[in-house]
Order: structure tokens, then sequence, then C-alpha cells
């Protein structure tokens, strides 16, 4: 039946905005699909998983 193995597909990856922090300066954001690189110093920004209250 199905041949397709090498699919990466995730049917647990939520499409939820996760929180991202700058692990230089602490700089947070949310982003749903990466936050990219801190906007104050140019550091790629740590996806910090879940949320925390
Ligand atoms: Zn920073």
């Amino acid at each position: 039946m199905g041949v397709s193995l090498m699919t990466r597909t995730d049917p647990y990856t939520p499409r939820e905005r996760r929180p991202y922090e700058c692990p230089r300066c602490g700089y947070r954001t949310t982003a749903a699909d990466g936050a990219g690189s801190c906007p104050d110093c140019g550091t790629h920004l740590a996806d910090l998983g879940v949320p925390r209250e």
C-alpha cells in the first residue's frame, strides 16, 4: 500500500504561536512558524517550546 516513508508530516505540530527568546539579550516574542533573529542584537531566537504561564 503506502510507499511514502520519506514523508515528514507531523500530526502533532500545533499551529499555534509559540514563544521564542533571544539567548543573548533576553528579548522575547511569539511566532507560529519560526521567529528568525532578534531585532535588537540579531541573535537567532531560541524556541522555548511550550508556553509558560
Ligand atoms: Zn537579542
